[in-house]
């Protein structure tokens, strides 16, 4: 990749990125047990049928690799950690890591829990260019999730895919070496690729189709070109040869598809200095809940869960919950329920990161208010759509005050903010000091 300026591509020349996860169970292991830095340790079954799910690149020098027999893992590194899955952890970094994708484009296509598509189109006019994008992001992922990443950046998926993995650390007799990162499949390297590559490193083909294709005298991606595709489809079906056939020639159509409905949005900060005070947890709750509100409106769904994850400086966690019948999109309402749920979490330590996580999307229902505050619209149409937005608040007030009892009863009756601040694009509901529906006002809360 050329340090030079001038070489890197547009945003137009290669749209899609793919970003990776680096050896994703066991670096999360690695995060929660600093003491296994450096070991070579898998995540796995360690019972006599186990299966190695995840290694890490110390225990992949020893031929360690993800699906191998936990048994002839350790055959082959006798020091071999092996650690049983929290998938509960997994789950947490997954959402956190898509939270952070989606914050680069709206058009992301998850693909399992480390791994994700981005189209990066809609970044054109403000975007320097995707190698910047994708630095950005692998950057934030390291600062924010401590974990590494690899992003591969072109012109189609396939080749972003390809791509991301060529990015990667190698592990070698001698060590492992860092990969580049990022790495962008420039035309040159898609060339050579095609020309290259076995047929196996395509979408799709598998060993049974890898061997059908073989049985072919078909090894590598340039065997497929100017091939007859009705010959290949009697061998392994139309829909894999037209594939195959576009694939040989640099092609795919696939364009990436965003999670219409995913299934959480969420937000979270590591703290540069760790958090003492509830008060302050309380001011970063409001800019989490208008982060997490502006991508729910933005990709027109409403939440029914709310969750509070608040990580101490042990690296213990606790997360809250809450179950709402109704859906919220509302940066105000989802405010009160994530500082309902955060009183109930105990603050016997310093807190070194704070999340919110909307879940249980669904579509908004097309009969109510349909809140767009479009940079574009006319000031007319923000103030109305404000106004609207506001009557939908003030409409869900029931709901919200019956979750936020709900959470007292369920996590214990505690200080909670006034109705008062409540303040939903602008427009400010009407104040009702002395008959708050969410608890004793501002001034008369605890820390
Ligand atoms: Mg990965």
């Amino acid at each position: 990749m050329s340090s030079s300026p001038g070489r890197e591509p547009r945003v137009d020349d290669a749209p899609v990125l793919h970003v990776d996860l680096d050896a994703f169970f066991a670096s999360v292991e690695l995060l929660d047990d600093p003491t296994l830095r450096g070991r070579p340790v898998v995540v796995g079954g360690a019972g006599t049928r186990g299966v190695v799910a995840s290694a890490t690149y110390e225990a992949r020098r020893f031929g360690v690799r993800s699906g191998m027999a936990t048994a002839l893992a350790r055959r082959a590194c006798p020091d071999l950690v092996v650690v049983p899955g929290h998938f509960d952890r997994y789950e947490e970094y997954s959402r956190r890591f898509r939270a952070l994708v989606v914050d680069l484009t709206p058009v992301v296509e998850p693909l399992g829990l480390d791994e994700a598509f981005a189209d990066v189109r809609g970044r054109r006019r403000l975007a320097p260019g995707p190698l910047e994008l994708a630095r950005g992001l692998r950057q934030r992922i390291r600062d924010e999730l401590r974990l590494e990443s690899a992003v591969g950046v072109a012109r189609t998926k396939l080749f972003a895919k390809l791509g991301s993995k060529r990015a990667k650390p190698r592990v070698g007799p001698h060590g492992i070496t860092p990969g580049p990162g990022v790495l962008w499949v420039s035309p040159q390297l898609e060339a050579e690729w095609l020309e290259t590559l076995p047929v196996d490193a395509l979408w799709g083909v598998g060993p049974s189709t890898a061997a059908k294709l073989a049985r072919l005298g078909l090894r590598h991606v340039r065997d497929l070109r100017g091939l007859d595709p009705h010959a290949l489809a009697t061998k392994v079906g139309p829909a894999m040869a037209g594939q195959l056939a576009a694939y040989a020639r640099g092609e795919d159509p696939r364009e990436v598809v965003a999670d219409r409905v995913a299934k959480s949005v969420g937000h979270d900060e590591t703290f540069a200095v760790s958090r003492q005070s509830r008060a302050e947890l309380h001011g970063d709750l409001r800019g989490h809940a208008e982060v997490v509100a502006g991508v729910l409106r933005e990709r027109g769904v409403v939440a029914h869960t709310v969750t509070v994850v608040v990580r101490y400086d042990d690296r213990t966690s606790v997360s809250r919950s809450q179950t709402l019948d109704f859906g919220i999109d509302d940066a105000g309402g989802l405010r009160q329920v994530a500082r309902a749920l955060l009183e109930s979490v105990p603050l016997t330590q310093a807190v070194r990161l704070l999340g919110l996580y909307a879940g249980s999307l669904r579509p908004r229902a097309g009969s109510q208010v349909q809140l767009s505050l479009d940079v574009d619209a006319a000031p007319d149409d923000v103030l109305s759509a404000a106004a609207a937005s506001s009557r939908q608040h003030q409409s869900d007030r029931a709901g919200l005050r019956d979750a936020i009892d709900e959470i007292r009863r369920r996590f214990g009756r505690t200080a909670l903010g006034t109705a008062a601040d409540l303040r939903t694009s602008g427009v400010e509901p009407p104040r009702q000091r002395g008959r708050t529906a969410f608890g004793p006002d501002q001034e008369s809360s605890g820390d």
